[in-house]
């Protein structure tokens, strides 16, 4: 199995963390997760566009352009010969002795990208449970940060309580999950979270938001309350992973009937003929 360091393709076995890296030590780096379908990376442009945008707000300098990043992948999606799965990537401040400040410009940063097989039939999500709870992350959670300390307390009071996903609130404000965007549809209505600092600006909710367009379903980038989730008609997880998926309980109550509703259904379908499109034969 093939992995990139830093641009280079290299045996899985040969790489190794080194305990100074600020990535190991602090979280300091930034991160992307992009779905292969039929051998090809599905919305890399994206991506890789966002993944460069979180590197520029927290100064780590990538030196490479989405193309070169994108050619790299591409060529380790091959040699891995992965039909269906993900990439995974990373790009850390780099290794120096362990201190607060940012070390000095020539140490470079340390980037590592492996791909994963996922099995994938291409049937619609089915609907999944979720439960609430309060968002107690930091307020910079438009950067695709390392640090998912947060996210991960949140998302493992989900597994504890045999739910998929965590949806998180401050306040009386719905956020977003804990590794997804979460929308509602209130009599037709499609509304979710601006992308502002306090969401991850989710490519499969630019995605969908294209596909509401496409589609003349009516949507609104608007904050919505814990009350009107609960009350939705129907509530929509997205991300990379999950896709679209119905979220059709939460907190142990129904939403709507108990089942995928039809706008979310109608979706699905389209986010299907999208990545057949971009990933067909
Ligand atoms: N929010 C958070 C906190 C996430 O971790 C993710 C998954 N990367 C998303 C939203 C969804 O983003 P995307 O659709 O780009 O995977």
């Amino acid at each position: 199995e093939k992995m990139l360091l830093d641009g280079e393709m290299r045996n899985r076995s040969e790489i190794k963390v080194e305990f100074e890296d600020r990535g190991y030590q602090f979280g300091d780096g930034v991160y992307e997760v992009i779905r292969v379908y039929n051998g090809k990376l599905f919305t890399s442009e994206m991506h890789l566009t966002r993944l460069i945008e979180s590197a520029n707000k927290i100064s780590i300098k990538i030196p490479y352009t989405v193309e070169e990043i994108e050619a790299q992948l591409k060529e380790l999606v091959a040699e891995n010969e992965i039909a269906f799965g993900t990439v995974y990537m990373q790009f850390t401040r780099g290794v120096s002795p362990r201190n607060h400040p940012f070390p000095s410009t020539d140490v470079a940063p340390v980037y590592v990208a492996y791909t994963k097989e996922v099995p994938y039939n291409g049937a619609l999500k089915p609907g999944a449970k979720a439960i609430t709870i309060e968002d107690i992350r930091w307020l910079r959670c438009d950067i695709k940060s390392l640090n998912l300390l947060g996210n991960i307390l949140a998302k493992q009071k989900a597994a504890e309580t045999g739910c998929f996903e965590a949806i998180q609130h401050r306040g009386s404000t719905v956020t977003e999950g804990s590794s997804s965007n979460i929308s509602i549809v209130v009599n037709g209505e499609l509304k979710t979270h601006p992308a502002t600092n306090l969401i991850l600006n989710g490519i499969t909710r630019q995605v969908m938001l294209k596909i509401c367009e496409d589609l003349g379903v009516a949507y609104k980038e608007e904050a919505f309350t814990l009350e009107e989730l609960v009350v939705a008609d129907e509530v929509i997880m997205t991300s990379t992973t999950a896709e679209i998926t119905p979220i059709t309980e939460i907190d142990g109550q129904s939403i709507g009937s108990g089942e995928p509703g039809t706008v979310t259904r109608q979706i699905q379908q389209a986010f299907h003929a999208e990545l057949e499109r971009q990933c067909g034969h």
